[in-house]
């Protein structure tokens, strides 16, 4: 028996398919000629600011063990499943597929795939590094599918992973609306939660685990083991035939997308984590979105809060100018408009005290003495009492933000975004700073 790793990506469009589905077609295949799936198959989410993203920009690949001979039956199982299923017919659909025939995974090929979480990586990039470590690339049409089936292959997951387990509709449903029992998505979440996350959304209660695309997904659970989610799977009462289940090892819920960044090599198209003041008051513009400003020692960036992302927004409108904040977030170009940190997720380090002058009361009356004009002092007119200057007492008032982390609510997260839930050093900032 030998060891061959398969990525896929890249064969999915807006109007249909799915990599996750090609994938367990494939591994169901190639179970019947004998081959044996190494451990869990991977769904790997890439850079979500990627301009050349698919969909949901998710690739898979998988290890089997399989008899020597059996090879190339297997990569031509592979190769004509990809042909058949992907969406080969929409223009921006370039599906790719990788073989790799090693046990170990090359430091080259690591820091590729950490490349293509973080950053741009082009189609020759791709090639070169296969062509180095050895790698059997297959390329449909453009063939950008094969930076994402390399990068896929070559994500280790060591730092951190989660599991998605995926139903599938039988073909004749699909585009159809999805049919599964509401309460039993509630009742599986509050079985399951926080094993499983992103459920449903904490303030609609609408469901999260159905997509709204017409791709072969009936639903998907997100969570922290395969024990979980199998246990949230068989709580969800499905009121439509499935066609095939899957569990995904995956990077969705990480934070792999993001890096720590000073704002002046923030750079687009990367995800960052950057520290910073503010510097300008948000302010709401057309559309509901709020926009504010950040300062470090190399310079400015603003920070977005899109009217996606809801009650997000009530936390960041009241900052104030001196705050010390911890923003995450991708920044996307729009050359019409200065660099902007779409915010996932923001911590709260330090909020400036806001403080307010108070005239002091009177001694007979009890009431607030008027000010007298600047530095004249406080009068009673009904008492007729004064009072000095410095009889004013200054008062902190109390802001109403707390100091911690906020994240936008499941509807507007990234695949990749890390949810709070996951973060088990919660009890920051006093730890951290
Ligand atoms: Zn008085």
């Amino acid at each position: 028996m030998t060891q061959l790793y398969i990525g896929i990506d890249d064969t999915d469009s807006k109007e249909g398919m799915c990599t996750t589905y090609v994938g367990a077609v494939v591994i169901e295949k190639l179970r019947k000629i004998g081959s044996k799936l190494v451990g869990f198959p991977k769904l790997i989410r890439l850079n979500p600011s990627c301009p050349h993203k698919t969909r949901g920009n998710c690739s898979i690949a998988f290890a089997i063990e399989i008899q020597e001979a059996q090879i190339p039956r297997a990569k031509n199982i592979v190769l004509s499943t990809v042909q058949e299923l992907a969406e080969l017919h929409v223009e921006t659909t370039n599906p790719g597929v990788v073989f790799y025939q090693h046990k170990q995974i090359p430091a080259k090929l690591r820091s590729f795939s950490k490349k293509v979480v973080q950053d741009i990586v082009t189609i020759e990039e791709a090639e070169v590094l296969a062509g180095e470590i050895g790698a059997e690339v297959h390329k449909f049409k453009f063939g950008r599918g094969i930076i994402g089936a390399l990068a896929a292959i070559g994500n280790t997951l060591e730092c951190d992973q989660t599991f998605e387990l995926i139903t599938y509709r039988i073909p004749k449903n699909r585009g159809t609306p999805r049919k599964v029992d509401a309460d039993s998505v509630a009742e599986m979440d509050t079985k399951t939660y926080p094993r499983t996350f992103d459920n449903l959304d904490p303030s609609t209660g609408e469901i999260r685990i159905t997509p709204h695309t017409p791709c072969p997904i009936l639903y998907g659970i997100r969570g922290e083991s395969p024990a979980a989610v199998k246990k949230a799977h068989k709580l969800v009462k499905d009121l439509e035939p499935i066609e095939r289940v899957m569990v995904y090892k995956t990077n969705q819920g990480t934070d792999e997308h993001l890096r720590r960044a000073k704002i002046s090599d923030a750079r687009p198209y990367w995800s960052v984590i950057v520290d910073g003041a503010v510097c300008q008051t948000p302010r709401v513009i057309m559309g509901g979105h709020v926009i504010f400003r950040i300062r470090d020692e190399t310079g400015e960036i603003d920070c977005a809060a899109y009217e996606p992302t809801r009650q997000f927004r009530e936390v960041v409108k009241k900052l104030i100018v001196g705050d010390r904040v911890r923003v995450y977030g991708g920044i996307k170009e729009k050359p019409e408009l200065p660099r902007t940190i779409n915010l996932e997720k923001l911590a709260v380090l330090k909020l400036v005290p806001v403080l307010r002058k108070e005239n002091p009361r009177c001694p007979h009356c009890g009431k607030r003495m008027k000010s007298e004009g600047r530095n004249k002092g406080y009068s009673c007119k009904k008492c007729k009492v004064r009072a000095s200057p410095s009889s004013a007492k200054i008062v902190k008032l109390k802001r109403r933000v707390d100091l911690g982390k906020f994240e936008v609510p499941p509807r507007a997260r990234r695949h990749l975004a890390k949810p709070l839930v996951r973060d088990i050093h919660v009890r920051f900032p006093k730890r951290e700073f």
